[in-house]
């Protein structure tokens, strides 16, 4: 998706990367509507995938459940080569610990959201926005006037 951000300039996002503990899960579930909202979104044709140390082994099996890839990263310079390989200026990445700071740092467009499991401030900081839910962020890409109104000038 193409966007033109007044008194910002334009971006092209391709291709939405997801942290998993905290952010696409929360507790080791996944909120009711994001599997609906993921679906809304490789329809409008955006790529999405997660990026996980796979700590509580579910990687593969939400992957199944949600339709969307995932890869294995076990540290924030894990999460930021990843993201390297997959021309990170036409990346998002939707996160909320730590280990998502150094990935935010190489991304076009950083989103943290707060839920039960918080966000680190470090990882805020180095972002563009910060949301409720993984719902609120994922609906930024549905709506895109909702993403324009909270970037432009
Ligand atoms: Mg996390």
């Amino acid at each position: 998706m193409k966007y033109d951000i007044p008194g910002q300039g334009q971006f092209e996002i391709k291709t939405i990367i997801l942290d998993l503990n905290g952010t696409l899960s929360v507790a080791g579930t996944v909120p009711e509507g994001v599997k609906e909202r993921l679906d809304q979104l490789k329809g409008i044709g955006f790529k999405v995938l997660f990026f996980t140390g796979n700590t509580r082994n579910d990687a593969d099996d939400l992957a199944a459940d949600l339709g969307i890839e995932w890869r294995l990263a076990k540290n924030a310079e894990d999460k930021r080569d990843l993201a390297l390989e997959l021309e990170p200026e036409t990346c998002a990445s939707i996160g909320n610990g730590l280990i998502d700071l150094e990935l935010m740092k190489v991304v076009k467009l950083g989103i943290v959201t707060l839920q039960a499991e918080g966000v680190h401030i470090q990882t805020m900081l180095n972002s563009d926005i910060v949301v409720p839910s993984i719902n609120d962020a994922l609906d930024l890409f549905i709506d895109e006037q909702r993403l324009i109104a909270t970037l432009r000038k």
